[in-house]
């Protein structure tokens, strides 16, 4: 075969999507897997929701959306935020696109150099260095530990701060901590990045999920000099739908539109719609995102209980639906203790490794009260 490209052999694969993987192909063998790999809500979209779609296709909105979204979702996801987080952004300031991921990708597309530095509190997402990396930039990590709450301080932000910055990622709740900024810490950190020009990338897809303390959009310290990443993804438990929108400033917005219009165009026609549905129908929407918060409560609450219990040391987070947990009583290296997790105790978690998280894994309570029970005594049997 022909080469493959310098950029796509340094390419690592996504271990969140890898790890989901292994544990969804051990369960097509017919072991009885507890997948606690991806983010991905257990529940079904709201009926409403549901409806809205089937709606789209009777009205035959089969054809290509404009390439930025359809103007009706990009009204409604304005709307959202001058309703819920009081940011006034017009619909040319919106962009729609393939889920979350795609935003963020148009993004730091958009904005960074080769050489550029990238700053990203960890643990991190993955695809957060992963797409840094395709941009020809450098990712700044900025660790904080289990004992900090996964939370850094504006200290070692500022520290990490060169000539070179260009972007500020801010994700709060965070994935895969769960860990919620308070807001003196968010306004220092957009005041910091703001003072000297730089971009702050805030990806708000667990707004929705926090369980103590409260979500604080970054966005209302400086919208000139930030993207807002965000979806249709977790709250309203639409994952397979791939609906993500941006917001920021109207150059930065024209210029990853102007990348998607050349790369996959516009959205999924039928899920756009159904997801301005989800927006506009506040309290219908409302309802489902309350009764799904109130599960994940519950579930948080038992499954950091019975970690903690058994020895494996695990923060209690504030929001999002992940949890991480020391896993060193079962193997020194967190990716062989994954591997033992799946393998032996047929429960799928994610290795810390790629998250620059040592010694532990993160585990996804977006599954059953029964499945984390299962979980639960699974460990205990595989640490006894
Ligand atoms: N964001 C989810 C996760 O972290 C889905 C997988 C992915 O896109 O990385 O599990």
């Amino acid at each position: 075969m022909p080469q493959l490209s310098e950029t796509i052999k340094a390419l690592k694969a996504s271990s969140t999507v890898a790890f989901d993987g292994k544990a969804k192909a051990l369960a097509r063998t017919g072991v009885d897997v507890v997948a606690m790999t991806a983010g991905e809500p257990d529940f079904q979209p709201p009926e409403h929701v549901l409806e809205a779609a089937h709606e789209a296709i009777r009205k035959g909105m089969t054809k290509y959306t404009p390439s930025e979204g359809m103007p009706f979702l990009r009204e409604a996801v304005a709307a959202k935020f001058q309703r819920e987080n009081n940011l006034s952004y017009s619909p040319e300031q919106i962009s729609v696109s393939n889920g979350g991921k795609q935003v963020l990708y148009n993004g730091f597309m958009s904005v960074l150099n080769p050489g550029d530095e990238v700053i990203v509190p960890a643990p991190y997402w993955v695809s957060y260095p992963a797409q840094v990396q395709l941009a020809g930039a450098i990712t700044v990590p900025v660790i904080a530990q289990p004992e900090e709450g996964f939370i850094p301080s504006l200290e070692a932000i500022k520290e990490a701060i060169s000539p070179k910055t260009k972007v500020i990622v801010l994700n709060s709740p965070s994935n895969p901590t769960g860990a919620v900024y308070p807001k003196e810490l968010v306004k220092g950190i957009v005041e910091l990045a703001a003072e000297r020009d730089i971009w702050i990338f805030t990806d708000d897809l667990y707004e929705h999920l926090v369980y103590d303390g409260e979500f604080t959009a970054a966005a209302q310290f400086a919208q000139d000099k930030t993207l807002i990443i965000h979806g249709a993804s977790k709250a309203y438990a639409l994952t397979g739908w791939r609906i993500g929108y941006g917001a920021g400033p109207t150059e930065l917005i024209k210029a990853m539109n102007r990348l998607q219009g050349q790369v996959t165009s516009g959205a999924n026609a039928v899920a756009q719609y159904a997801t301005a549905v989800a927006l506009n129908e506040t309290k219908k929407t409302h309802a489902f995102v309350e009764m799904t918060k109130k599960a994940y409560r519950e579930r948080r609450d038992v499954l950091v209980e019975g970690l903690n219990k058994m020895g494996l040391k695990t923060p209690k987070p504030q929001g999002a639906f992940y949890v991480m947990t020391d896993v060193r009583a079962i193997d020194e290296d967190e990716m062989a203790a994954a591997t033992k997790m799946l393998e032996l105790a047929h429960v799928g978690v994610v290795p810390g490794t790629d998250f620059l998280a040592k010694g532990q894994v993160r585990m996804s309570y977006a599954t059953s009260l029964e499945n984390i029970y299962k979980a639960l005594e699974r460990i205990k049997t595989l640490l006894d």
